[in-house]
C-alpha cells in the first residue's frame, strides 16, 4: 500500500519542520492524511454572478461582472480614501478603499470588464464593497466556483497557513490520491446508498465545481464514517452475545403466573407486554441479555423489572435491581414487598447506610440462597456481596452508572448474569443506535390508562403571588405539592441561600397548623432525608420543597403540582424528569415553570417545549438540536466517538441508512467471505484491533 496518507506533512511542499510543528500543534495535523480529512467547513459560491439590482442585506460574499467608470480620491491623510463606481446593466455600486490608494488607483482599468467578489454594504442609502477582490474577465487568473474555507488559527494565519494557506496545501496532495486513499465500502453499498466513490469525494469535498459535489462529498463521507461506527457495535454485540453464554430460564414459573393473576392490581399496557415478551425471549435464548429499556417517567418501568424479576427467581436464580440513590432504592423495596406481599419470596434493601447486624445477615441470605431480590445502590457492587447464583440484574437510571460500575456485576456469578437497563430520560433514535448500538433496546411507549397530560405554565416573580394562589386550592383539594430549587455545584453556597429563603417564603405563606412543609436537600443527612421524604410519602405535609434529589423516580400519585423554581437553569431532560414526578394519580396535574423576565433564547426555546409537549422523546429532541450529543450523552462518551464529519444533531438519516447497511451487510455475510467485502474486512479489523475490548463491558 502506497503510504502517502501516512506521510509527515513536514516533507509537503512549503511546509517544513517549523511549519509542521505548529500544524501539528494548533490543528493536530501531523500527515498528509491529516490535512486531507481537515474538511472545509464552509464554501464561498463564485459560480454564478449576482445582479447590483439584486444585492441583498446579506453577510455573504458576492460575485458581480461590470465595469469602472470613475475612479476618485478624496480626503487627506489617514482619512484619504479611493472609491470607483462600478455598474453593471442594472445599476451602481461604489468600489472603496481605505488603504494602498496609490497602487490600486494605478492598477485599475476604466471600462473593461472585471469579476467583483466581495461583502455588499449599505453606506450613507448606497451600496459600496469595501476592498473588493478584483480580476480581469480576460485575465489568466480568473478564479470562479467554490472555494473552500478551512478553519485556521491565529497562529497558523500568521505563518501564511490561512484559509488560502491551507488550500494551496491541498492542492499539492489532491493530485496523488488515488491509490494512497483506496475504496472502502463495497460497490454494492455504494451503489445501494447511490454513492460516489472515496476518491471522488475526498476531491469534491476540497474542490468543489458545483452546489451538488459538496452535497455529494460530505453525504458520502459521513455515510462512510458512520457506516463504519455502526458496523462496529453491530460486530462487538455479535462478538459478546457469542463469548458469553446466558442462563436459560425455561419455566415461567409459578411466582410469576401467580403475580400476574393474583397479585396484579391492574392490565399491562399493550408495551409493558411486549417488553416483557422481548426479555422474556432473550431468557430463553441461552445467549447473554444486554438490554436497554426505555420508557418515559411513568410508564411502568418499575413493574417490568419486577416480572422479570419474577421469572429469573421462579428459575431458581437471584435477581438485583440497583438505583442511584438511597431515596430510589428505599422507594423500589417498598413498591415491590407492595406487589409480592403474600407471594413466597424475600427482598432485602441494602445502602450504605445498612446497619453492621442487618448486612452480615444479608449476606448470609444471599450466600445461602434463601435470598431472592436484593435492592439497593452502589453498595451491591462492593467485593463483600456475594451471590449464590445470581441471574439477573436490574439497573434503575443508568445515566449515573458508569460503565465501569456497570462492569461490576458481571463478576457476581461464574457467568454474567443478565443485564436489564433502565432508563427514564428518552433517547433520541439517532443517539440511541450510536451510543447503544451494542445494546438491545427495548421502548416503553405507551403511558397506563386514565393519565391525564399535565399541564405545563411559564411564570414569572411577578406572578408568584397567584402561583402561591393556585397552590393553595390544590391543597385544600387534599392535593400535595412539590417546589424543586437547583442546586448546582459551582454555585452551592448561593443557591442554597435561594433554597433557604425558598423554603421560608413558602412556610410564611403557607404557616402552621393548617400547613405542613417539608424540605430535603443534598446536606442533610441521609436519614433525616428519608424521614421527610416518608412524611411527605404518607401524607403527613403538603408541600415538599427540595433539590434534585427528588428528581428520578420517587412516586407519591396524590402530588399534582410540580413548581420548578429558576427553571432556566434546569436542562430540558432534567426539567422533564421532575415534571414526571406529578401526574401519577388520576388527578389533573400541574407544572409550573418559574423563571427571571430576561431568558436566552435557549432558556425561552425550553420552556416554550415543556409547555407545550408532554412527550419525553419529542423533548429529547429539541434538546439533541440545543444541546448537541457531548452534553447530552456526556462529553467523555462523545468524545470517544471522535466524528469527523457527521453531525449527529443533523445526520440522522445518514445514521439510519449506514445502521441499515451494516445490518444487511451482516446477515448476507457474516465471516466476511464474499470477495466484495474484501475492503470493508480490511477497514473493520484495523478499527477493532485499535480500540480496547468493549464487549467485555458494558
Ligand atoms: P417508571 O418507573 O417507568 O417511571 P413506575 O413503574 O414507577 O414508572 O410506574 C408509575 C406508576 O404507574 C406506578 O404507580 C405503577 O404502579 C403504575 N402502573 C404501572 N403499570 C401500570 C399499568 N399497566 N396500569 C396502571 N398503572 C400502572
Ligand atoms: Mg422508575
Amino acid at each position: 500500500m502506497n503510504d502517502l496518507a501516512a506521510t509527515p506533512i513536514e516533507y509537503l511542499k512549503g511546509v517544513g519542520p517549523q511549519k509542521a510543528i505548529l500544524l501539528k500543534k494548533e490543528l493536530g495535523i501531523q500527515t498528509y492524511g491529516d490535512l486531507l480529512f481537515h474538511f472545509p467547513y464552509r464554501y464561498v459560491d463564485r459560480t454564478s454572478f449576482t445582479k447590483i439590482k439584486e444585492l441583498q442585506y446579506t453577510d455573504n460574499h458576492v460575485l458581480l461582472r461590470g465595469k469602472i467608470d470613475q475612479i476618485r480620491e478624496t480626503g487627506k491623510g489617514r482619512y484619504k480614501k479611493l472609491s470607483a463606481r462600478f455598474g453593471d446593466e442594472s445599476g451602481y455600486i461604489e468600489l472603496v478603499w481605505f488603504q494602498g490608494g496609490k497602487w490600486i488607483k494605478d492598477s485599475l482599468k476604466v471600462n473593461e470588464i472585471y469579476h467583483i467578489f466581495g461583502k455588499a454594504k449599505v453606506y450613507a442609502q448606497k451600496w459600496s464593497m469595501p476592498h473588493p477582490e478584483m480580476t480581469l474577465a480576460s485575465s489568466q487568473n480568473i478564479r470562479n466556483g467554490f472555494f473552500p474555507i478551512y478553519s485556521s488559527t491565529e497562529k497558523l494565519s500568521s505563518k501564511g497557513l490561512h484559509s488560502k494557506g491551507l488550500e494551496k496545501l491541498v492542492a499539492l496532495i489532491i493530485p496523488q490520491i488515488g491509490p494512497a486513499f483506496p475504496e472502502t465500502l463495497s460497490n454494492h453499498i455504494c451503489e445501494e446508498n447511490r454513492l460516489i466513490s472515496k476518491k471522488e469525494a475526498l476531491i469534491k469535498i476540497h474542490q468543489p465545481a458545483k452546489h451538488t459535489d459538496i452535497q455529494d462529498a460530505r453525504i458520502r463521507l459521513k455515510f462512510e464514517e458512520l457506516f463504519y461506527l455502526q458496523l462496529e457495535l453491530l460486530i462487538r454485540k455479535k462478538l459478546s452475545a457469542s463469548r458469553y453464554k446466558g442462563f436459560v430460564f425455561n419455566e415461567i414459573g409459578t411466582l410469576f403466573t401467580t403475580f400476574y393473576d393474583e397479585h396484579l392490581p391492574f392490565e399491562l399496557t399493550g408495551a409493558q407486554k411486549r417488553v416483557i415478551k422481548e426479555i422474556r425471549k432473550d431468557f430463553l435464548s441461552g445467549m447473554h441479555m444486554n438490554r436497554l429499556l426505555q420508557g418515559d417517567v411513568g410508564s411502568g418501568k418499575t413493574l417490568v423489572a419486577l416480572m422479570s424479576m419474577l421469572i429469573a427467581v421462579g428459575n431458581n436464580y437471584q435477581s438485583a435491581i440497583m438505583a442511584p440513590t438511597e431515596i430510589l432504592a428505599n422507594q423500589h423495596l417498598e413498591t415491590l414487598k407492595e406487589f409480592t406481599a403474600g407471594l413466597p419470596i424475600k427482598i432485602e434493601l441494602l445502602t450504605g447506610s445498612t446497619k453492621k447486624a442487618k448486612r452480615t445477615e444479608i449476606h448470609k441470605g444471599l450466600l445461602d440462597g434463601s435470598l431472592h431480590i436484593l435492592v439497593g445502590t452502589h453498595a451491591l457492587l462492593e467485593d463483600t456481596v456475594q451471590f449464590q447464583n445470581i441471574g439477573l440484574v436490574v439497573i434503575d437510571e443508568q445515566h449515573r452508572f458508569g460503565v465501569a460500575q456497570r462492569s461490576k456485576m458481571w463478576r457476581k456469578n461464574k457467568q454474567p448474569p443478565h443485564i436489564l437497563i433502565m432508563t427514564a430520560t428518552p433517547i433520541p433514535r439517532t443517539l440511541a443506535m450510536t451510543f447503544y448500538g451494542d445494546l438491545e433496546v427495548s421502548v416503553i411507549d405507551e403511558l397506563p390508562p386514565g393519565r391525564k397530560e399535565i399541564k405545563t405554565y411559564h411564570r414569572y416573580e411577578k406572578n408568584r403571588l397567584q402561583v402561591f394562589e393556585f397552590i393553595r386550592r390544590e391543597i385544600e383539594k387534599g392535593r400535595q405539592i412539590y417546589m424543586v430549587f437547583p442546586l448546582i455545584q459551582e454555585s452551592e453556597k448561593l443557591d442554597f441561600h435561594n433554597l433557604m429563603d425558598g423554603y421560608e417564603a413558602v412556610t410564611r405563606a403557607f404557616p402552621l397548623p393548617q400547613f405542613k412543609v417539608s424540605i430535603v436537600h443534598g446536606q442533610m443527612k441521609s436519614d433525616e432525608k428519608e424521614f421527610e421524604m416518608q412524611r411527605f410519602i404518607k401524607g403527613e405535609t403538603q408541600i415538599m420543597v427540595a433539590t434534585t434529589v427528588i428528581e428520578v423516580g420517587v412516586n407519591v400519585p396524590n402530588a399534582t403540582m410540580m413548581i420548578i423554581e429558576s427553571a432556566e437553569r434546569f436542562g430540558l431532560s432534567q426539567l422533564h424528569q421532575l415534571r414526571g414526578r406529578v401526574g401519577r394519580g388520576g388527578e389533573q396535574s400541574f407544572c409550573i415553570l418559574m423563571t427571571k423576565i430576561e431568558l436566552s433564547k435557549e432558556s425561552k426555546k425550553r420552556m416554550q417545549t415543556m409547555v407545550n409537549s408532554n412527550d419525553g422523546f419529542d423533548i429529547a429532541e429539541v434538546d439533541l438540536q440545543l444541546r448537541g450529543p457531548g452534553d447530552l450523552m456526556g462529553t467523555q462518551q462523545s468524545g470517544e466517538l471522535d466524528l469527523k464529519i457527521s453531525d449527529l444533531r443533523k445526520d440522522g438519516a445518514i445514521v439510519t441508512m449506514a445502521r441499515e447497511a451494516a445490518r444487511q451487510l451482516i446477515n448476507d455475510d457474516p465471516n466476511f467471505t464474499k470477495n466484495e467485502n474484501a475492503r470493508i474486512l480490511k477497514t473493520i479489523e484495523v478499527i477493532l484491533t485499535s480500540k480496547p475490548d468493549w464487549g467485555k463491558i458494558a
